[in-house]
């Protein structure tokens, strides 16, 4: 509902993009192995020949490399716009790292950042920047905090952006920090912002003022704002530069949709060890006609720029960006002189192995026949992204091919056998149903369109579910009770029901553990025919619950009800959970990537463990298929519409192509 608002808006304001068909530039035609360099002021002194003699080594083709906005790395004629300080006089490092890239068939991105700028800007215009509740700027470290809705980023930005666009013959430009932090780089909450600007159009939109914390308007207007200067700046480029590409954390007006696998010290865990197949997936799916680029950024938190995560921990989201279609992305802070040289060594031979093999790496599209939704991203709407996670999981340790989307743009579009959504399963799926597709849904809230009576919504049921029909549920012929915890959907009871609640009971002191249980008829999973489709509903939070328990009772349910809804797999193996296999087509192609992840434990990455004869069965015919990293011809066999081979050894990851 809040995402139909915010969408309407949108339309309503024609803040939308010009771009009505995706461009076809060299991010989408072209294998891209991508090294952000986060250059600091002082790095204004580096030798261009030095740092591209060290990209062409490592085989990288794409430069994004510091250009304007807080520090300029070339002479700049725009007023309030500021080159280094170290930037030698007379000197043009922008220009000269660009021209030595170009020579050697690199192309070069520029970094902007436009949310803070010095105080000479702000004493000659206040109105520019971010202003407090109680009407102060925002400083850090002498920068001050300019707005999304200010003059700073909606008039003097643009000059700053025409002048590097017409001197610059760049391939691309990216804006870091986009969208008024209400938290600066130390976590100290600076609340949000009160300047004229935002009052006026908050006002114009929502006839109140700015309010004190953010709830769903304000993330609406956030939201709608940084859409509103991201069309701006996208035009702007595509003006000038037609050639150039456009990057952005956000996916609207963009041509490459940036994201960013990273570590904080204070993150809660469990980590997510599938941090960069998340962003590139979805990111994919989502928008199949755009570039994921999700940078791999090698330090571990704000404070500590030059220590480095895990060497495995980088490997394995290299991986994983490439596994998903996505560009090969990695991130340095200053130079590529680093003073921990972990990260760098460990993407080095990645970087190579994969120009050496680059003909695969290029126009990668999904194969996966089954969709997960992930809700709609960033409009206000709250989102559970523990239940996404579990079910995210229980796919790839599944080995159930998938794509990602947080949007129904694909319906009329793309075929899938199933779709499952979690908390988020919008109306739409029910013509979807209807027209023959398969649904299911995993979590109690209610979907957007009916399907089975509703009683009432449980906040927090402590129970069991029984499993009543083993032989239609045969993973849980050892389980005859499996826990639930947190929130549940009563639905009408059903004394035919395959699963049924067991509300809580006592469990202390052990005399008189659950010796009060009761059974009831109410369903913790309905099979509804829907026209010529069916879904399925498992109204409680398996999902949320799996990313946080693990249980193989969870797992067993999620995997029978997968295998009811969508009874012929697309692809069948040995593999153990940990190894992740995506499947990707590329111009009549199938690519298999294995991407072995048994190194995560906890918070730890090592090296993954060695894995060998992995048998896979892939549905289709086809009759040759070559594992890349470890190069082998691997022995087909045809069987009821299956393709069968047997990989042999599987190191750190694996290719192979199949035709
Ligand atoms: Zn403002």
């Amino acid at each position: 509902m809040r995402l139909r608002i915010a969408t309407r808006m949108i339309v309503a304001a024609g803040l939308i993009s010009g771009h009505a068909f995706p461009r076809q530039g060299w991010w989408m035609t072209e294998p891209v192995r991508w090294v952000q360099t986060n250059l600091r002021q002082t790095d204004a002194r580096l030798d261009p020949a030095h740092l591209i003699d060290q990209l062409a080594d490592m085989r990288a083709n794409v430069l994004l490399m510091g250009m304007g906005g807080i520090v300029a790395y070339y002479p700049t004629k725009v007023p309030f716009h500021y080159p280094s300080p170290e930037l030698p006089p007379g000197m043009d490092l922008f220009g000269e790292v660009l021209q030595k890239a170009h020579a050697r068939g690199i192309r070069v991105v520029g970094r902007f950042d436009f949310s803070k700028t010095q105080k000479a800007a702000y004493d000659a215009h206040p109105e520019w920047f971010f202003r407090t509740a109680n009407g102060s700027p925002v400083i850090y470290n002498g920068l001050y905090a300019t707005c999304i809705n200010g003059g700073y980023y909606r008039e003097q930005a643009m000059k700053i952006l025409s002048e590097g666009l017409k001197k610059y013959d760049v391939d691309g430009l990216f804006f870091n920090m986009f969208g008024n932090q209400s938290h600066d780089y130390s976590g100290r909450d600076v609340g949000l912002c009160h300047c004229d600007s935002c009052e006026r159009k908050f006002r114009a939109m929502f006839h109140r003022d700015v309010p004190d914390t953010p709830d769903d308007q304000y993330r609406q207007f956030m939201f709608i704002s940084s859409r509103q200067l991201g069309a701006e700046i996208g035009e702007l480029i595509h003006r000038i530069r037609p050639h150039a590409g456009y990057f952005n954390y956000i996916q609207e007006s963009t041509d490459g949709i940036m994201s960013e696998s990273n570590t904080a010290v204070g993150r809660s865990l469990p980590m997510w060890p599938y941090s960069a197949s998340d962003n590139v997936n979805r990111a994919r799916n989502s928008e199949p006609g755009k570039m994921s680029v999700n940078l791999c950024m090698q330090f571990v938190d704000y404070w500590w720029r030059f220590a480095t995560v895990p060497q495995p921990e980088i490997a394995s989201r290299l991986w994983e960006n490439v596994a998903n279609g996505g560009a090969l992305a990695f991130e340095v802070n200053g130079t590529l002189d680093q003073q921990d040289r972990q990260a760098l060594d460990t993407a080095k031979p990645i970087f190579r192995w994969l120009a050496k093999h680059e003909q695969y790496y290029a126009k990668e599209e999904s194969a996966a026949r089954v969709l997960l939704l992930s809700g709609p991203a960033k409009t206000g709407r709250k989102y559970s992204q523990n239940s996404y996670r579990g079910l995210f999981r229980l796919l790839s340790e599944e080995h159930i091919p998938f794509a990602v989307s947080d949007n129904m743009n694909w319906l009329g579009k793309r075929q899938f056998d199933l779709v499952i959504a979690s908390d988020w399963a919008p109306k739409e799926l029910a013509g979807y149903a209807e027209s023959g597709g398969h649904v299911l849904i995993v979590g109690p809230n209610e979907p957007e369109f009916p399907v089975a009576p509703v009683v009432r919504t449980w906040k927090d049921m402590k129970g069991y579910f029984r499993v009543r029909d083993h032989s239609l549920l045969p993973s849980l012929r050892e389980t005859d009770l499996m826990m639930t915890d947190g929130a549940y959907t009563e639905l009408k009871p059903d004394p035919k029901a395959l699963l049924t609640l067991i509300p809580p009971s006592l469990f202390a002191p052990p005399e008189l553990v659950h010796i009060d249980m009761k059974d009831t008829d109410k369903p913790g999973l309905v099979f509804v025919s829907h026209g010529a489709g069916m879904v399925g509903w498992i109204p409680w939070d398996l999902g949320s619950l799996y990313y946080r328990q693990s249980l193989p009772a969870h797992a067993a349910l999620f995997r029978d009800v997968v295998n009811h809804l969508d009874p012929h797999r697309q692809l069948e193996t040995t593999a153990h959970p940990l190894v992740e296999i995506t499947w990707m087509k590329q111009d009549g192609k199938q690519l298999l990537h294995l991407n072995n992840l048994s190194g995560h434990s906890d918070t730890g990455y090592f090296a993954p463990v060695p894995m060998r004869d992995i048998k896979i069965r892939m549905v289709g015919t086809f009759t040759e298929a070559q594992s890349q990293r470890s190069p082998n011809h691997l022995a087909i066999r045809v069987e009821g519409g299956y393709s069968e081979f047997t990989l042999p050894q599987l190191s750190d990851y694996e290719l192979i192509v199949v035709q």
